[in-house]
């Protein structure tokens, strides 16, 4: 391809909006640009870059013997209603009605499609097991969209459903697509680990991530540092053990309500009361909207909330607004407590054996001082903390967790029956009796892949892409394309690149050569072949654009090394 016959419209500087990296270098290399908050237009560049990750997408999914097909993204209302999750989704639904005033939703995933067609096409158990998949664009009205592709509204996803006769085809399902997701991030060149996930709004009893390890990702995972074991801090367990610090000889002292004007966070009333962080306990108020629950956690740690979640079967979890905080504890936020509140109490097992603690007064500027078990309702225990450094790992208890971040760019689940059930997808088996069909779905972020591939890949001057996605792997630069001698070689290297179907962009452009320079560093093709002053002795220059390693090789060399 020769630029000047292309479209690439690269920028000097980037857009006011953009927070990460890949959203800005996606922008200034000419690959995308937003037409509302969250939808994006993909340029030729960005296009033929994403088109490189869904043909791997592809490749290993018929692979792994995935059948493609294609959904449409406008789906009626009624199917939603059906497994009623046109209740429950929220307003990440798109929904919209048609000129006879019917609802319909613009697809965020495709579980309800799929498991309709599949009730209505699948008989018999001869016809299963069968894994259908597509790849799409979906819509998710996101309530904060931003980082460009990686969280857009609009999103282009690789989504897949299988189908089994029981649980044990179905787990067999599952590792497959496993598998081959791990091929796919290993075939795109990333850095990745598999973790394990909660299950989220798509429901199903097991899950895991893929994640892209990036330091600006926005999923925080946790490793083990002995047996690799790799979870979402959203699910990383914590083993319930006995807090040695916890435990000690202290007499319970006599309760004690304190005045602590203004001071709310844990700094402040560690501060003012000179008590340790290990000795307060934060009082979290937390809803589904319908029940409220007060979650009680050591100072020193965070609350993890879908853990929360989880253990109260509820769908999802908010923090309690405003209001809601007052009529339980009759106090503004701040000053939560379990003495005298008015709402069932779970309490984080890092609590347990604690004596004389700190906790909020459920009273404006009150807190309580000495509180021991004796003076609130019994509280049970669960483990509902997020796992920090150092926790020890609950699956070989001979390593502790180490923290990264990541970028989840696949996600699969084993779905059992939820959707089978709702949707009467049944078959009949030898025997002729009707059973549920065993479901799993997967998905892969296709345009967040390739964000998740520049956050990870990239350094002052640009991207960096990993060979085999790269849209060119060759970016060919004469530095003056007026110069006969120049010219000539140029084309020579240009027709053999062709010839091997090696993808090359020809920079013919009439630039200066700094900005030439400027642009082939900003777009990261992992090569670069320069033709300048040497050419006319038959040398020219071959730079790696990861390290930048620098070679002046002869253009005889550049052929064996096309070859
Ligand atoms: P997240 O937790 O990041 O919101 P999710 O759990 O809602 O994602 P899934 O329902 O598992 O996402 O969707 C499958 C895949 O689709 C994700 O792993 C991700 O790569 C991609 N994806 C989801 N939401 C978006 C989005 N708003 N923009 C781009 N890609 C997305
Ligand atoms: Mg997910």
């Amino acid at each position: 391809m020769k630029y000047s016959e292309y479209f690439i419209p690269t920028l000097k500087e980037s857009p006011a909006d953009a927070e990460v990296i890949s959203h800005k270098l996606m922008v200034r290399g000419g690959m995308i640009r937003k037409l509302a908050a969250g939808i994006y237009i993909y340029l030729p560049l960005g296009l033929k870059f994403i088109k490189n990750i869904e043909n791997i997408v592809r490749e290993e999914m018929n692979r792994a013997g995935a059948i493609e097909l294609l959904m449409p993204s406008v789906i009626p209302a009624e199917l939603w209603q059906q497994t009623e999750r046109w209740y429950h989704y929220g307003k990440e639904l798109l929904r919209i009605k048609d000129r006879h005033n019917r609802d319909f939703c613009y697809g965020p995933t495709h579980e309800e499609v799929i498991t309709d067609l599949v009730s209505k096409e699948i008989r018999s158990y001869k016809q299963l097991p069968v894994n259908f998949y597509q790849i799409q664009t979906k819509f998710r009205d996101e309530i904060r969209p931003r980082f460009g592709l990686m969280r857009g509204r609009e999103f282009i996803m690789k989504d897949a459903y299988s189908f089994d006769v029981d649980e044990e085809g179905a787990e067999l399902s599952y590792k497959k697509m496993y598998d081959a997701y791990c091929k796919i991030f290993e075939r795109c060149g990333l850095d990745f680990r598999v973790v394990e996930a909660d299950t989220g709004a798509i429901g199903g009893s097991f899950s895991h991530e893929f994640m892209v390890l990036a330091k600006t990702g926005e999923d925080e995972i946790v490793t083990c540092n002995n047996c690799g074991y790799s979870a979402n801090l959203e699910k990383a367990p914590v083993l319930k053990k006995e807090y040695s610090e916890n435990i000690s000889n202290e007499k319970e002292l006599t309760l004690e309500k304190v005045y602590t004007p203004d001071v709310k966070s844990i700094e402040d009333v560690s501060k003012f009361l000179n008590v340790p962080k290990n000795k307060i306990v934060k009082t979290i108020i937390l809803t589904d909207g319908e029940n409220v629950v007060a979650a009680m956690v050591r100072g020193d740690y965070d609350i993890n909330i879908v853990k929360v979640k989880n253990i109260l079967g509820w769908d999802v979890v908010f923090f309690a607004t405003e209001e809601t905080v007052k009529e339980v504890t009759n106090a503004p936020s701040g000053f939560a407590g379990p003495i005298g509140i008015k709402c069932k109490i779970i309490a984080d097992y890092s609590i347990k054996g604690l004596k004389n603690f700190v906790v909020g007064a459920n009273e404006k500027d009150y807190h309580f001082k000495n509180v021991n078990f004796k003076d609130f309702e019994e509280v049970e225990f669960y483990d509902i903390r997020n796992a920090v450094k150092g926790d020890e790992c609950p699956k070989c208890s001979n390593g502790t967790y180490e923290l990264f971040r990541g970028i989840e760019v696949g996600h699969i689940f084993k779905l059992g029956t939820k959707y089978s059930e709702k949707l009467n997808a049944t078959y009949l088996d030898k025997d002729g009796k009707e059973r549920l069909i065993v479901m799993g779905c997967y998905g892969i972020g296709i345009g967040r892949t390739a964000a998740a591939a520049i956050e990870q890949n990239h350094d002052d001057d640009g991207m960096i892409l990993p060979e085999p996605i790269s849209p060119f792997k060759v970016y060919l630069l004469p530095v003056n394309y007026k110069d006969e001698k120049i010219k000539n070689i140029t084309d020579n290297i240009y027709e053999k690149l062709k010839e091997k179907n090696i993808e090359v962009l020809l920079d013919d452009r009439d630039e200066r050569p700094g900005k030439k320079f400027k642009d082939a560093d900003l777009l990261g093709f992992p090569y670069r072949i320069t033709v300048g002053k040497k050419a006319k002795d038959g040398i020219v220059e071959l730079i790696y654009r990861k390290n930048k390693d620098k070679k002046e090789v002869k253009v005889d060399e550049i052929f064996e090394w096309i070859k």
